[in-house]
């Protein structure tokens, strides 16, 4: 017998949206052993593929009865859309190819991001049971890849920024992420000043990437009261989280999912 393995954390204002599942995972439940001690979601971070497989069918219950879809990450900007058709008809994993965001209308498809200290977003238009799973490093973020699906949405969709209901998920928060002071400056340059969200000090400064995204969305025309954050710092909760900085590289990676289902 498996043990269940449920979401870390969820939304819970996303609880009274008709047919939505969503979850984002974390470390906790899971066979994989160190250093990706857990629930490792990942086949491409050289754990066992027996035991991550172990651990989807474990995560599997929390999600039925979604198709999932994953993306190669690659620290773009690119958002692919999953159309009717393009999952697999067995319960293995679909793959949309280089991307860093996920879109789709097609209810019973789920879409995965994956991360270790990166930034998961989720996003759903409830009336129009669209979803989007994206991927936000600083590269992402720099390269405005939350704007760009706001953008989307409106280009292929029809759905207005205000429209959005978004949850973004556990990521490493300015407590524990210094970057380089030109990371920064660049961020401000393009998207505006980030007070709290970016804190020079000399040539380095503390980064919360959650912030920044969330202005970032903010000033595309998402409504602030429709945007959750949701779990809490990466690097602060090695058990509760993978952390690519906590673990000094070495680590597994969470799932971050969403979908809606097909009307019964
Ligand atoms: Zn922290």
């Amino acid at each position: 017998m498996r043990a269940p393995a449920p979401p870390a954390e969820r939304a819970p204002e996303w609880d009274s949206i008709p047919g939505l599942v969503h979850g984002f995972f974390g470390r906790r439940g899971g066979t994989s052993a160190p250093p990706w001690q857990g629930l490792n979601l990942s086949f491409k971070v050289g754990d066992s593929p027996q035991r991550v497989s172990a651990n989807w069918e474990a995560a599997r219950d929390a999600l039925a009865p979604l198709r999932l879809t994953r993306m190669d990450q690659v620290h773009g900007v690119d958002i692919v859309e999953v159309g009717p058709g393009q999952e697999r008809s067995d319960d293995r994993i679909a793959c949309a190819g280089d991307a860093d965001g996920l879109a789709t209308r097609v209810p019973g498809i789920g879409l995965i991001v994956m991360t270790a200290d990166c930034v998961p977003i989720l996003m759903v238009a409830p009336e129009r049971r669209v979803a989007f799973a994206l991927h936000a490093g600083w590269r992402g973020t720099l390269g405005g890849i939350a704007s760009r699906a706001i953008d989307h949405g409106a280009r292929s969709f029809g759905i207005a920024a205000d429209q959005w209901e978004i949850a973004i998920g556990p990521a490493i928060e300015a407590c524990c992420y210094e970057v380089d002071a030109d990371i920064g400056r660049k961020i401000e340059s393009r998207w505006g000043k980030m007070p709290g969200a970016w804190e020079r000090h000399g040539d380095k400064g503390q980064l919360d990437l959650r912030q920044v995204n969330t202005r970032i969305l903010e000033r595309s025309g998402a409504r602030p009261q429709a945007i959750r954050q949701v779990g809490g710092c990466t690097a602060c909760n090695p058990d509760r989280y993978f952390s690519h900085r906590a673990s000094g590289g070495k680590t597994g990676r969470q799932a971050s999912i969403v979908g809606f289902v097909e009307a019964s």
